[in-house]
Parts: C-alpha cells; sequence; structure tokens
C-alpha cells in the first residue's frame, strides 16, 4: 500500500498536470488535505511530507485531533492552518470560530454572525467561504446561487470576519464534462460576484472546489483551493451516507 507521503506527492502530481492543462501556474492552486475520520498520525505523517493545511467535518473530532496534534509536536502545529469543511451547526459555532482558520461552509447569515460575534480578539478574523448549492440538490446545505450576492454583501459587515470567496460540493458528476459544467457554475458566480462592485472584496481570491474524484475539471474551472481525502489518506472506513448521519449527531 501506498504510503501517505507518496499519495501526497502523485496528488500533487495530478494539480500540476491539471495546472499545465488548463494553462495555469500550479501555485495558483492549494491543496487542502481532509482528514476526517483519520486520527492525528495520519496528521503527522502528511505534515512531515510538507502538507500544512488541514481540512475537517466533524467540528468535535477536528477539536480532538488538534489538541492531540499540538501535545505531540506544539512547534509544527502551530504552523497548520485547519479548515472547517462540515456542516455548521450553531452550537457548533463557538468551536469553529475558536479553533479554526477557515470556514468553507457558510451558508446562512445567523451562522455567520454568531462567527463573527464568537471569534476571540486575539486571533486574526475568522476566513470564510460561502457554500453554495451549485447543482440545486434539495436536500442539500449551500445557499442558493440567487441568494449568495446577498449574503455576501450581510457577511462583508461582520467585524471579525475575512470574506474570501465560494466553496461548492456538486453532486458527483460521471464524466469530465459533466463535473466541469458544474464547477463552471460556481466559477461564473464567483466572478459576477467580484464584478459586482460589493465594497469589502479585497480578499475574495478563494473558489474552494474540487475533491479526490474531480480535481482536474475543479482546476479546470478555476478552483484555486481542492480539497481532498481519500486520494491522499486512502478509504475512510464510512462512507458519505455514514458522514452525514454522524455530522447529524455531532
Ligand atoms: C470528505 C470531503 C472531501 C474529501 O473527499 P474525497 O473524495 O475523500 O477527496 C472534500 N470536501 C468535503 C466538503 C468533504 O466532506
Amino acid at each position: 500500500m501506498a504510503t501517505i507521503a507518496e499519495q501526497l506527492t502523485g496528488v500533487r502530481a495530478r494539480i500540476e498536470a491539471a495546472c499545465r492543462a488548463a494553462g495555469r501556474s500550479p501555485d495558483e492552486v492549494a491543496l487542502l488535505a481532509v482528514s476526517k475520520t483519520f486520527d492525528a498520525s495520519a496528521v503527522l505523517d502528511a505534515a512531515r511530507a510538507g502538507q500544512r493545511a488541514f481540512g475537517e467535518n466533524y467540528i468535535q473530532e477536528a477539536v480532538d485531533k488538534m489538541a492531540a496534534v499540538h501535545a505531540l509536536v506544539p512547534d509544527l502545529a502551530r504552523e497548520f492552518a485547519w479548515h472547517c469543511i462540515g456542516p455548521i451547526q450553531s452550537n457548533k459555532t463557538r468551536l469553529v470560530a475558536e479553533h479554526f482558520a477557515w470556514a468553507h461552509t457558510v451558508d446562512r447569515l445567523k451562522i455567520a454572525q454568531r462567527l463573527s460575534d464568537q471569534r476571540p480578539a486575539h486571533l486574526p478574523p475568522l476566513n470564510i467561504c460561502i457554500q453554495v448549492n451549485v447543482d440545486g440538490g434539495v436536500n442539500k446545505s449551500g445557499a442558493s446561487p440567487d441568494d449568495a450576492l446577498d449574503l455576501v454583501r450581510a457577511v462583508l459587515q461582520l467585524p471579525r470576519l475575512a470574506l474570501r470567496g465560494l466553496m461548492a460540493i456538486p453532486e458527483p458528476a460521471p464524466d469530465f464534462a459533466a463535473q466541469l459544467a458544474m464547477h463552471q457554475r460556481a466559477r461564473a458566480l464567483f466572478d459576477a460576484i467580484a464584478a459586482s462592485g460589493a465594497a469589502g472584496l479585497a480578499q475574495w481570491d478563494t473558489l474552494s472546489l474540487g475533491m479526490t474524484g474531480d480535481l482536474e475539471a475543479a482546476v479546470a474551472a478555476g478552483s484555486t483551493l481542492v480539497r481532498v481525502g481519500s486520494g491522499i489518506f486512502g478509504a475512510r472506513s464510512y462512507g458519505p451516507q455514514a458522514d452525514r448521519a454522524l455530522s447529524q449527531k455531532l
């Protein structure tokens, strides 16, 4: 079985090839290692191979993992950026505000407001992406594209947040063309908001799109940050169905 370091090298090569194919520079696309369900030792393996940005879905699991990593390697742990990429319920906003550098899954003002109110004064503003539901799945999280600009304008008023861009999780699509079409919807919305002239968009620079299965299409559409889990850490011991069930419980 390939090691985490080997898998990371493979994923970085995929990103570089996708950038070349799209006529983009590889340093326009950051890699977020999605370590949900994997333990602190897996995070450290990736960190020893140069990875510093980690994505987590389950907030309590993530906070426990951060503490474990910090206890093992305090100096290295200070270099990490933890990104919350799972659903954020109201009763979890404080943990997100206190422990994460980024939250990608803000899809309503109430959650943004709480994150801003609860962001500790000694930390820099929390980096935010607005999650948008680009394929219209009825039970999916994400703001509707029609509401995104209003939400952007409201979030820009919140003092302890730094609004960075959009995030989307399109349904798995059968081929590259179908994946690209969905990612391009997010890209078009990203560009439209950038062109809207909304005051305070100075840091509007992040399009969080693409996972293990569709990162090439995401890069082709303009992703600046791909979120890769199984491609780095291997198969998770429970699937998206159980992921959702667990996230409801947490
Ligand atoms: C789990 C997850 C990922 C990583 O998925 P892989 O297919 O394992 O790469 C990316 N983004 C989000 C929001 C996730 O929940």
